[in-house]
């Protein structure tokens, strides 16, 4: 069975959810070869192998520390071509796209980005993206080279495989040097932590809007997002209006979410937010409006007060969870 590269990231040995989905959807083209920055742990192997991972391929990082797309991208580009696989399988997002152009360019391959299913064809897989603020699904594959394709969270359900396997490890040194023109990080930081699982992989996002009224009306949405164990995101006007941070603007000139669940509050539904979020399994929007655009989208619609319906819900969550 041809093998499928799959570039996994962890925190401190916990696969990130998005890997978990790679995994998944690599069990469906063929063998899953995980590929991990580091040295993996007993635990980390015994998760990728319940995730059908047959070899588990270890970066060594290089000494001194060089910029980590760049490391990411030598390794799979070596491996892509000691390997022959069917694809390249890497999560959307800033890092994961500049990883995926860079494994391309260096296979003089071809690449698709930011697919939200990816299934096996009769000449090599096929990705679906969704373009056009989400009005339109297109099928794509690649015609040149391994395909490379990065697939956005939340596209497919992570499930364990059929029958765990014991994953052979095998330790990966680069076989050339970090190019000189990459990028070489300075300092880093770690950013505050909130508690909440990341927008852009959050499986619930609670979102306001200009409705919200204030800032102080913001900490109602934060209220819900931490009932359901979610994350927060907001609309350009609510974060222009400094009520919450920029990084959590969604939509055309913010991040992309594609949730099963997303809850939006006093948000219209502008075009440009849209692009952003039209992808969620299940909308549901609380406005007062009821000529809203954002009921266009909406599976659940709720016509009313947000200061008197998200307490209501929130109270009602609660109880239900004792
Ligand atoms: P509004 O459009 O003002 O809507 C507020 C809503 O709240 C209204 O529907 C109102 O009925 C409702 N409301 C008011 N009070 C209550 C209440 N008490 N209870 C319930 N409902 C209430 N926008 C983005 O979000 N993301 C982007 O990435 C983005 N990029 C853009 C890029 C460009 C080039 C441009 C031109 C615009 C962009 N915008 C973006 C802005 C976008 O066009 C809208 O202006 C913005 O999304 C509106 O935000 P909003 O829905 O919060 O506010």
């Amino acid at each position: 069975m041809s093998t499928v590269l799959v570039l996994v990231h962890h925190d401190d040995g916990v696969i990130r959810k998005p890997s978990l989905e790679l995994l998944t959807l690599a069990r469906r083209l063929g063998e899953p070869a995980a590929v991990v920055h580091g040295e993996p742990g007993d635990a980390l192997i015994d998760t990728l192998g319940r995730h059908g991972a047959t070899t588990v391929y270890a970066i060594a990082p290089p000494e001194p520390p060089a910029y980590r797309p760049a490391v990411e991208a030598l390794a799979l580009a070596d491996l892509a071509t000691r390997t022959a696989p069917v694809a390249v399988l890497i999560s959307s997002g800033p890092s994961g796209t500049e990883v995926a152009a860079r494994v391309a360019v260096k296979l003089d391959a071809g690449i698709i980005t930011d697919a939200v299913q990816v299934t096996a064809g009769p000449d090599g897989p096929v990705a679906t993206q969704s373009v056009f603020a989400g009005t339109w699904l297109v099928e794509g594959r690649v015609r040149r080279g391994t395909p490379v394709i990065t697939v956005r969270p939340n596209a497919v359900t992570p499930e364990p495989a059929p029958a765990p396997v014991s994953p052979a490890v095998e330790r990966i040194a680069l076989a050339e040097p970090v190019p000189d023109a990459s990028p070489r990080v300075v300092a880093s930081r770690a950013k505050a932590a909130t508690g909440r699982p990341d927008l852009t992989e959050a499986t619930v996002v609670v979102a306001g809007g200009r409705g919200v009224g204030s800032a102080e009306g913001f900490a109602l949405i934060e209220r819900l997002a931490d009932t359901l164990g979610g994350a927060v995101g907001a609309s350009r006007a609510a974060t222009d209006l400094t009520w919450c941070p920029h990084e959590l603007q969604i939509g055309q000139t913010g991040k992309t979410v594609a949730p099963q669940l997303y809850l939006a509050g006093g948000i219209s539904g502008a075009i440009q937010h849209r692009a952003g979020m039209q992808g969620s399994r299940t909308i549901v929007a609380i406005n007062k409006d009821p000529k809203a655009p954002i009921f266009q989208i909406a599976d659940f619609g709720v016509v009313g007060d947000l200061h008197t319906v998200l307490p209501a819900l929130i109270d009602e969550i609660s109880q239900r969870r004792g």
